[in-house]
C-alpha cells in the first residue's frame, strides 16, 4: 500500500479511535471534579467536564513531541513555521537522530488533524482540510529579524500599514503556520495541560483550525516578552493604537463563539 492509500485509510480509523474513545467514556474526566453530587456548584461543575486525550495516544503524544523539536531544531526556527507534513516525514526518514515517524505516531497526528473538536468545546471552523496542504514560499514574505512570514498581497499590506501608523515599537510575533508548526503549538500545549484537550484548545486551535494558515498574525510589544501572549498586551499602547484603527480587526474577542480565550493580539485578515 503506497504511504497515501495508507494515510486515507489510517485516517477512518484514527478519526474512528479518538471519537469512539471520546464517546465510550474512555476519556479519564479532571480528578478535581470527582467531586460528592449533593450541592448546586458541583453540579454546575460537571457540566464543565474536560475532555482528555485517550489513553491510547499518551505515548505518542510525548513521542511526538519530541520528535517534532528535534526536525524543528534540524530546519531552523523560520523554515519550521512553514514546513510541510511530507517534509516532516522525510527528515524524520532520513535523519538517524530523529527517526521515521512510527504508525502509532502517524494515527495520532491524524487524529488530531481529523477529529472534530466540537466534542470538547472548540467551535472553531475547520481551515485547512488537506494534512498534506503545502504553504510556497513564494506567495510569502519573510520578515526580517522575526523568524515568520506573512503572506504577499492583502496581509502585508495590512502589517506595513500598521507599522507605520503604530510605529516600530510593534512586532510580527507569529505569521503563517503550516499544518506541522500548528501540530507543535497544540501538541507542546496538550502536553504541557497533562492531555486536557479542552484546556489546550482554549489557546491553541488545533492543527486544521488555525487561521495563521490562511493570512491571521499575531502582534506584539517590542521588548515585552511573553506577555505579548497575555491578556496584559490589552494595556498597552500599542494595543490601544491598534484599536483605533478602522481597517484592523481582532479575530477573537471576549466570548468569542469559538471558545477561544481572549486573544487581542491576533489579527483577524481574511
Ligand atoms: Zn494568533
Amino acid at each position: 500500500m503506497n504511504r497515501r492509500n495508507f494515510l486515507k485509510q489510517s485516517n477512518k480509523l484514527a478519526i474512528g479511535a479518538i471519537v469512539t474513545g471520546l464517546n465510550a467514556k474512555a476519556i479519564i474526566t479532571s480528578p478535581e471534579l470527582m467531586v460528592p453530587s449533593d450541592s448546586i456548584i458541583t453540579s454546575i461543575k460537571e457540566v464543565h467536564k474536560d475532555v482528555f486525550l485517550p489513553s491510547l495516544y499518551r505515548s505518542p503524544l510525548a513521542s511526538v513531541r519530541k520528535k517534532l523539536k528535534l526536525v524543528q531544531r534540524h530546519v531552523g526556527y523560520g523554515n519550521f513555521n512553514i514546513l510541510s507534513f511530507d517534509d516532516m516525514l522525510f527528515i524524520g526518514r532520513n535523519y538517524s537522530k530523529i527517526g521515521k515517524f512510527s504508525k502509532l505516531e502517524l494515527e495520532f497526528i491524524e487524529s488530531i488533524f481529523y477529529y472534530d473538536p466540537s466534542v470538547h468545546g472548540f467551535y472553531g471552523d475547520r481551515i485547512t482540510l488537506s494534512i498534506t496542504e503545502k504553504i510556497y514560499k513564494k506567495a510569502l514574505y519573510k520578515v526580517p529579524h522575526s523568524g515568520h512570514y506573512v503572506y504577499r498581497g492583502k496581509t502585508l499590506d495590512a502589517y506595513n500599514h500598521m507599522k507605520k501608523d503604530i510605529g516600530d515599537s510593534i512586532i510580527l510575533t507569529s505569521g503563517v503556520r503550516s499544518v506541522v508548526k500548528q501540530l507543535k503549538l497544540f501538541v507542546d500545549k496538550l502536553y504541557s495541560v497533562k492531555a486536557n484537550l479542552s484546556l489546550a484548545s482554549r489557546s491553541i486551535a488545533p492543527p486544521a483550525f488555525t487561521y495563521h494558515s490562511i493570512g491571521d498574525f499575531d502582534i506584539g510589544k517590542k521588548g515585552f516578552g511573553y506577555a505579548n501572549f497575555t491578556s496584559r498586551f490589552a494595556l498597552t499602547d500599542e494595543f490601544f493604537r491598534m484599536k483605533k484603527l478602522t481597517y484592523i480587526d481582532m479575530r477573537y474577542t471576549v466570548n468569542n463563539k469559538d471558545g477561544v480565550r481572549y486573544e487581542p493580539w491576533h489579527i483577524k485578515t481574511v
